[in-house]
């Protein structure tokens, strides 16, 4: 079969654009940022050679329920603005064998790099959201500037937190209505960092890492990155709120929030609002 021009791949363009913008946010300063794309495997063989196995190289943990799976992932030291310029220099796909323990380099990192250091919070959130949502496919990661603000003056209770981006902008209950899960501060790149995050991804697909940045995890590169975008866009209405050294006079309601999941169908995160409707009730 003859192979079409990777670059061309939707899946790359999607990566190259999203890498884009978050640096055009200004969230991915320098080599910050990383994302994971659990590709479909029947899209990667218009594109790929999978049995062409560049390198292989070992895990210091084990993700056996990933094994056979293929993930493009952005390179350890990658400037996000460069990656759209030289994919195949950046970037990664990787396939994690049939062990869980090793994964295969299939393309990509041209100058000899490593995939990105956050690999392993990377995969064992996907295995966590994987076993919660099948169609699941993108974990993303980026220095998101708002919510690592407010990660030094709110409480990091999660259900405070929470609570607190719910009442900033309407649409952010319905949009992530299990919430932010809030990890405590931890040494970043570390196979410990990964299996709390995948722990936490279990009850939500935010989680926070204090005075660090955010993961996002969805079912389509769009769908992660509108999660980031929402709470970071509350998070900013917070700080904007917090900087006017005003009183709050009015906001949402616990009732109203419960009204609002009613009329979405959605069901809040257990534990945070108080009213008719609620589980806390
Ligand atoms: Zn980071």
């Amino acid at each position: 079969m003859k192979l079409h021009e990777i670059n061309q791949a939707p899946f790359i363009r999607e990566m190259c654009e999203a890498t884009s913008q978050l640096w055009n946010y200004g969230w991915a300063e320098r080599n910050g940022g990383n994302i994971s794309y659990r590709l479909p495997q029947e899209e990667v063989k218009y594109y790929l050679n999978t049995d062409q196995v560049k390198k292989i190289v070992a895990l210091d943990f084990t993700v056996k329920s990933l094994a056979g799976e293929i993930f493009l992932v952005s390179g350890s030291g990658k400037y996000f603005k460069n990656i759209q310029k030289n994919p195949a220099d950046s970037l990664a796909i990787i396939r994690i064998n049939a062990e869980g323990d090793h994964y295969e380099l299939l393309w990509g990192l041209e100058g000899g790099d490593l995939p990105t250091s956050e690999l392993a919070s990377h995969l064992q959130c996907h295995a966590v959201r994987i076993a919660h949502d099948p169609e699941h496919r993108v974990i993303l990661h980026t220095h998101a500037t708002a919510i690592s603000a407010m990660t030094f003056i709110h409480e990091l209770d999660e259900k405070k937190f929470t609570k607190t981006l719910w009442q900033m902008i309407t649409e952010c209950l319905v949009v992530f209505p299990d919430g932010v899960s809030v990890l405590p501060w931890m040494v970043a790149g570390t196979s410990k960092l990964g299996a709390a995050s995948a722990e936490k991804m279990n009850d939500s697909r935010i989680v926070i890492w204090p005075h660090h940045g955010i993961m996002g995890a969805g079912q389509t590169m769009d769908d992660a990155f509108g999660l980031v975008e929402t709470a970071e866009k509350a998070a900013k209405i917070y700080l904007q709120i917090c900087s006017t050294r005003q009183e709050i006079k009015q906001q949402i309601t616990d009732q109203q929030l419960l009204d609002l999941a009613a009329e979405f169908h959605v069901k809040p995160k257990d534990g945070i609002l108080k009213g008719k409707g609620s589980q806390d009730d």
